[in-house]
């Protein structure tokens, strides 16, 4: 069990999976910068956390649910979290957390740990099992199901226990340079070639002591 002040944001898991460097930049070192991609997303979930609740028939729908797992060590906001009637065959709530996002269905696991991290809370919060999530991708319109199985669980198990111990022990990864840095908001701040070069220079002159 986790105290509240060692509690991790949920956006840090996404961040680790973008790239573990980022994650601690941002969640030990504080630094943020914004770019098209970050201030994209922003002002789609202004849309969306807006703190209110709708019932249509047998679907209620709440948005900007605040949630956490005290399990885990994990505290966030859901989009958009549904509830259905009937309730699941053990009379538990039948849940799902939906999320929106700017773009479009990546092929790294970024959204669905999120996604999945945000069921866990759920499931700890309301004892219940959720099976599945969802993605509301902006840019093709489209909503796409994503089940929580048991590999998905272990995996971001697995993440939530790697953030944690970056934050807890205060230790910025190194910066390797790769493709995604192109698109990363704290390219400028981070200087991943710069520090590559530097690491290079340091071996070689090792190589050339006398
Ligand atoms: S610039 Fe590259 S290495 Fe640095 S934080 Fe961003 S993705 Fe990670």
């Amino acid at each position: 069990m986790f105290t509240e002040d060692e509690y991790i944001q949920l956006s840090a898991l996404q961040h680790y999976v973008f790239c573990p460097r980022q994650c601690g930049l941002i969640h030990v070192e504080d630094v943020w910068h914004e770019n098209v991609f970050t201030v994209r997303g922003d002002i789609l979930h202004e849309k969306v956390d807006t703190d209110t609740y709708e019932t249509r028939g047998t679907l209620k729908t709440v948005r900007g649910l605040r949630i956490h797992s005290t399990r885990l060590g994990i505290v966030g906001r859901a989009d958009v979290v549904e509830f259905r009637k009937p309730t699941n065959a053990d009379g538990s709530p039948d849940v799902m957390p939906v999320e929106f996002k700017a773009g479009q269905p990546k092929d790294d696991l970024s959204d669905k740990v999120q996604l999945c991290a945000q069921a866990l809370c759920l499931e700890e919060m309301m004892n219940t099992q959720v099976k599945r999530g969802a993605f509301f991708y902006g840019k093709i319109r489209r909503r796409v199901q994503v089940e929580i199985d048991d590999g998905l669980r272990k995996q971001t198990e697995e993440i939530i226990a790697a953030v944690h111990e970056i934050v807890s022990q205060k230790k910025v990864p190194a910066a390797q340079y790769e493709k995604k840095c192109r698109n990363c908001s704290l390219l400028d701040i981070c200087m991943p070639k710069a520090m590559n070069e530097k690491k290079l220079k340091g071996h070689m002159n090792e190589l050339y002591v006398p």
